[in-house]
């Protein structure tokens, strides 16, 4: 059974959600094995040995949010950053010159930002757009509708908003107060206003497998062009600061899962959860973006673990790309990314 799911995948029939389900209960290291095969040879049919990379610039840390699982939450009294407009154009722009081939601009939901309709994001999206020729991705949680094309006139790509969970019940113990649809409508209304979009859930909140399926049915539903998966990390300061984070593996197999069931979509492998240690297990899983690239020293956070990597440089693109290359595969040239990203656009469009 097992096996007809993973020879019929890597044919590129597709997966249903009772084969995605019965894919992810596997536990035996040797069908392990075999799904993270699979799903690195389905993505090397889809995308060959190249591997695209974000670079990350998490430029405010205030959120008007409580999410439970989150070290940014607005009940946690950590010491908050906002950049300044200069900075976080001299950032993209030290992003674009390292060699990355997107800038991804990240906030919490900074009331500051999102007030007068985003007036003040969306000149920031503006300035970091005259300043790069590379793409932008937003991460500015949820706004509303009348922001989108403000957002896509001022030069953004991509909108990212994560989910984290499509169990509602779930989605209401984690992410406090939110409203449900609100958030799942975000990406729907970045396609409509001609951006890509993002979504992304997290293993060991609470979900089950079953949860996880749905998730994946719905991201392809939805049409997200980009669709991640990352580990719950324990963060201090939290209601869920001394639960048990999972293991690497059941982030490889959900995310090898994905790549089954959505052969051409772009999934990324963070350095946020492992740092560098966790690249190529999951390129091997079927990633085919590296993100949350940092540069050193410019006093930067990541979103789950706020200092990994980072400032040894370990998390910056010239030693990403060095371990990519000893594995055998090439990074994408800025070309090819912009390529990719106008198909996508036009496939939106049509
Ligand atoms: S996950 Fe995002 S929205 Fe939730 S508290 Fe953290 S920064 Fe805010």
């Amino acid at each position: 059974m097992y096996k007809a799911i993973l020879e019929k995948a890597s044919e590129g029939k597709g997966i249903d959600r009772d084969e995605i389900e019965t894919l992810l209960s596997a536990d035996d290291p040797k069908m392990l094995n075999a799904l993270r095969e699979t799903a690195y040879s389905v993505k090397k049919k889809h995308f060959g040995d190249k591997i695209f990379t974000y670079g990350f610039v998490y430029f405010s840390t205030f959120c008007r949010n409580n999410c439970s699982f989150c070290y940014y939450r607005r009940s946690n009294p950590i010491d908050r950053y906002r950049k300044s407009d200069d900075e976080i154009v001299a950032l993209s722009c030290s992003l674009q010159d390292s060699g990355v081939n997107l800038v991804d601009l990240t906030m919490g939901e900074d009331r500051m930002m999102h007030a007068d309709n985003c007036r003040e994001l969306v000149d920031i999206v503006r300035r970091v757009d005259s300043a790069v020729s590379i793409p932008i991705m937003l991460s500015p949680g949820a706004v509303n509708e009348s922001s989108f094309p403000l957002f896509r006139d001022a030069g953004a790509d991509w909108f990212a908003c994560y989910q984290e969970t499509h169990n509602r019940k779930l989605f209401g113990e984690r992410r406090l107060e939110q409203d449900y649809d609100r958030r799942f409508d975000q990406r729907s209304l970045a396609r409509k206003y001609g951006m890509l979009a993002e979504d992304g859930i997290m293993v060991g909140i609470g979900e089950t497998h079953a949860d996880v399926a749905e998730s994946i049915v719905q991201m392809g539903k939805q049409g997200c062009e980009q669709i991640r998966v990352m580990t719950f990390v324990p963060q201090e300061g939290t209601p869920m600061s001394s639960s048990k984070q999972k293991s690497r593996e059941e982030e490889l197999k959900v995310m090898a899962v994905m790549r089954l069931a959505h052969p051409d979509r772009l999934i990324p492998a963070s350095l946020d959860v492992e740092g560098i240690e966790g690249l190529i297990p999951r390129i091997r899983a079927g990633a085919n973006i590296v993100t949350s690239i940092v540069p050193p020293h410019m006093d930067l956070a990541g979103v789950a673990q706020k200092d990994l990597d980072i400032d040894s440089g370990r998390r910056f693109i010239d030693n990403v790309i060095g371990i990519l290359e000893k594995e055998g595969c090439k990074a994408g040239t800025n070309n090819e990314y912009k390529n990719l990203v106008e198909t996508l656009k036009r496939r939106n469009a049509a």
